[in-house]
């Protein structure tokens, strides 16, 4: 199989394939396919060839779109880094995923410098150190697209690092054409989509569409940089069908604007669990949320609710994907009944082949019964899927089992409390406190009023100990809640 882009251009090389909102330009598949012929051939004349690990510090961007079709004209293992990380965070994950030669930009030249010692650097803008060579001071090469088989990794991704450092997990050609089809086999994507991308490039709800763009023949509409007002205008402006969102993201839009535009058929809700009142706000507006659950290891979902079944069954992720097997199983690795809590174990053809070079994390997460995911949760008799909180985030307090969501929810619902995060903190006395962060609507608000409110919902071993504010809660790009960050707040915080 070769890219999916010089397919792509013989059935509809005049159909738009992606458009900037910034700016309103737009580029054919045809027109995207010879950026992409210039990228290729430029890595190719400096030097870039099959078996390349090419590291990727960029903003979303033009070029990236093109580096991402080019890498796999060129038949390279494309590595997407975080482009906010410090230069000490690029370093480790340059080494762990065995870069062979980092792409950058001129914002994250400097870092990209200082991250790497024998790793050639090359920028997709002027460079302006001596140590980096600008893509465009080389003529192009002529590229003959490489062959892909389905083994073969296609990305290195990292984890969004929730629970630890960020994992690189390898997802064959194989492990993302299964994502892709499964995904359009239940959404139904098709050249009339135009799908907005404001994430992050570098996770895979973000560089999924990009990936998928030339498949599917749908248009691309790319917003560079977030901005929660921007980005519903964006959906107005383009007539954009569809788009990815973490739920932080979507509340702000909806808190700027009210509603978004009609022309949305699909808004995918994934990264984080999907606050109800978020889900209740989408179905008074008549939003086509679908709520989605997925992870790097698997390439994107691995199950997603429609609407109406996430505005009829509240906390649902729906039913799992084509080819995808989802069992709950419990300590023992033993499977559950439904409605029983157990961790969730994913099987199919999505499912990566382990970390990059890291035999002893791979099997600690990856056997023949398949992924174990490190997520808590239950099916229930419809086999819709509900995801409650990790392996690791039971709280335990004086031998009690305490579920962090369901305080969270009991928290969230008072009406002065925009957000909140809970948590165990250790303690002496009781192995673990439970433990709020909160983030307040109004100045007003505070702990005893709070924690009142909590008693008349909560049993007493299950109401938060310790309650602090604060005006933002510590995430992860993907929308997750640093949890570390937050223990870390909360062991100096105020009783
Ligand atoms: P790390 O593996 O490094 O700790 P991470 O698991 O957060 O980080 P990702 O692969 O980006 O990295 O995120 C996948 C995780 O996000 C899932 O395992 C799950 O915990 C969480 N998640 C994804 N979608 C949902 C959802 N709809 N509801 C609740 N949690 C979700
Ligand atoms: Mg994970």
């Amino acid at each position: 199989m070769r890219d999916w882009l010089s397919h792509r251009v013989r059935v509809s090389p005049e159909g738009t394939a992606l458009v900037r909102s910034t700016s309103g330009e737009s580029w054919t598949f045809a027109e995207l396919d010879g950026m992409v012929d210039e990228m290729a051939g430029r890595l190719a004349a400096l030097g870039v060839a099959s078996g390349d690990h090419v590291g990727v510090v960029l903003g979303p961007c033009v070029d990236y779109v093109a580096l991402i079709h080019a890498a796999m004209r060129l038949g390279v293992t494309l590595v997407p880094m975080g482009d906010r990380l410090t230069a000490p965070e690029l370093r480790t994950q340059v080494e762990t995923a065995d870069v062979t030669v980092l792409v950058c930009g001129s914002e994250t030249e400097t870092r990209a410098v200082e991250a790497t010692d024998d790793v050639p650097v090359v920028s997709v803008d002027a460079a302006t150190t001596d140590e980096v060579v600008s893509v465009r001071s080389v003529l192009p090469d002529p590229v003959t697209p490489a062959t892909w088989t389905r083994d073969d990794v296609q990305l290195l991704l990292f984890t969004s690092g929730t629970t630890g450092d960020p994992k690189a997990v390898q997802l064959t050609m194989g492990n993302i054409l299964a994502s892709a089809v499964a995904s359009a086999f239940r959404l139904g994507f098709d050249p009339r989509d135009r799908w907005l991308v404001t994430l992050s490039l570098h996770h895979m709800g973000g560089i999924a569409p990009v990936l998928r763009m030339p498949l599917y023949g749908m248009t691309v509409v790319l917003r560079e940089e977030f901005d929660a007002g921007a980005a519903a205008d964006d959906i107005d402006r383009f007539d954009v069908t569809g788009v990815s969102l973490v739920p932080t993201m979507l509340r702000r839009m909806l808190d700027s604007r009210g509603t978004l535009a009609s022309s949305l058929r699909t808004v995918l809700l994934g990264g984080a669990p999907a606050p109800r009142e978020l889900i209740e706000r989408c179905r008074d507006y008549s939003i086509p949320v679908y709520p989605t659950y997925g992870m790097t290891e698997t390439a994107s979902q691995v199950a997603t609710a429609a609407p109406d079944e996430a505005f009829d069954h509240p906390g649902t992720v729906g039913r799992p994907l084509m080819w995808t097997d989802v069992t709950v199983v419990d300590e023992d690795g033993d499977g559950v009944s439904a409605g029983e809590l157990g961790e969730f174990v994913v099987r199919g053809p999505t499912v990566s082949p382990g970390y990059y070079a890291d035999p002893e994390a791979t099997a600690a997460a990856f056997d023949e019964r398949g992924l174990r995911t490190g997520d808590v949760g239950y099916v229930d008799d419809g086999g819709r899927l509900y995801v409650l909180n990790r392996v690791d985030d039971r709280i335990i307090t004086g031998g009690e089992n305490v579920d962090p969501g369901e305080v969270a929810d009991v928290v969230r619902s008072h009406p002065d409390v925009r957000d909140v995060a809970v948590v165990g903190v250790p303690d002496a006395e009781w192995g673990e406190r439970v433990s709020a962060l909160v983030v307040p609507e109004t100045d007003e608000l505070d702990a005893a009023e709070l924690t009142a409110y909590a008693r008349e919902r909560l049993a007493g071993f299950k109401l938060p100990r310790v309650v602090a504010f604060a005006d933002e809660l510590p995430r992860t790009v993907s929308g997750t809640v640093k949890r570390d960050a937050v223990r870390e707040r909360l062991s100096g915080g105020r009783e």
